[in-house]
């Protein structure tokens, strides 16, 4: 193989509905690889208590399950991309959202001279996604991601990764705001999926099964896409 290849940062892009587990995989591909993960959720829920400009816009969107203007996640992506410790290589959760995004994060790369390595779609059906949101948390000390059926912690109570006891949820992940999540992601991310496959980068992936037989196959993709 190409050396040049191998040493040029790696672009990953995870795609899939709320609920796929692209947040739970991208934590594992990052310690595995040492990629940054760069969700555009957590930004935009840092802007929002933050309570910056663009996270109070954003605020009453995310609470209804919209998608925040792309002018206002574009800005906030770029800045993150113009951060040093993304030069190792990054796995995009939740970006790009929509074409105009897509067509931004084309020309974001074209800019710093690098590519997509794969995009790769975690196929999940919706049916399971309301369960597998609605009874999700979240470490409040280090993010670790839990599940009251899937992942419970080893000792109810306590963080398997760093001892903490305090766990939040967040505030749309509720039943309602999940439907309006879902139809935004049917109507303007999935036709993405086209659009990485004309691309030939595209990789899909049964995204139904076990978090570390999902993992094992994302690693796969991950290490021939290098
Ligand atoms: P999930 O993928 O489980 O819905 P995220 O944390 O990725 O969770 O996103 C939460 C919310 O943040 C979305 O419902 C949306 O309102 C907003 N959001 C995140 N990323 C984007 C994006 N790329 N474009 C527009 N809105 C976004
Ligand atoms: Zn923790």
């Amino acid at each position: 193989m190409d050396a040049q290849v191998q040493t040029r940062p790696a672009v990953l892009i995870l795609l899939g509905p709320p609920g796929a587990g692209k947040g739970t995989q991208a934590r594992m591909l990052e310690e595995r690889f040492g990629l940054v993960q760069l969700s555009t959720g957590d930004l935009l829920r840092a802007a929002v208590a933050a309570g910056t400009e663009a996270g109070r816009e954003a605020k009453a969107v995310m609470d209804a399950g919209g998608l925040v203007s792309d002018e206002i996640v574009i800005a906030i992506l770029r800045d993150r991309l113009a951060q040093e410790d993304t030069a190792s290589g990054v796995i995009l959760d939740g970006f790009p959202r929509t074409s105009a995004q897509a067509e931004a994060l084309d020309r974001l790369l074209e800019e710093n001279g690098q590519q997509i390595n794969a995009a790769i779609s975690l196929e999940v059906e919706d049916a399971a996604m309301v369960t597998r949101i609605s009874g999700r948390s979240t470490c409040a000390t280090c993010g670790e991601g839990y599940h009251d059926s899937f992942k419970q912690p080893e000792k109810a109570g306590t963080c398997d990764k760093c001892g903490g006891s305090e766990f939040k949820r967040r505030a749309d992940d509720n039943v309602e705001t999940v439907a309006s999540r879902l139809a935004a992601y049917h109507a303007q991310t999935a036709p993405l999926i086209a659009y990485y496959e004309s691309r030939g980068v595209l990789r899909r992936v049964d995204a139904m099964g076990e978090i570390g037989a999902i993992a094992g196959a994302l690693g796969e993709i991950v290490v021939a896409a290098r």
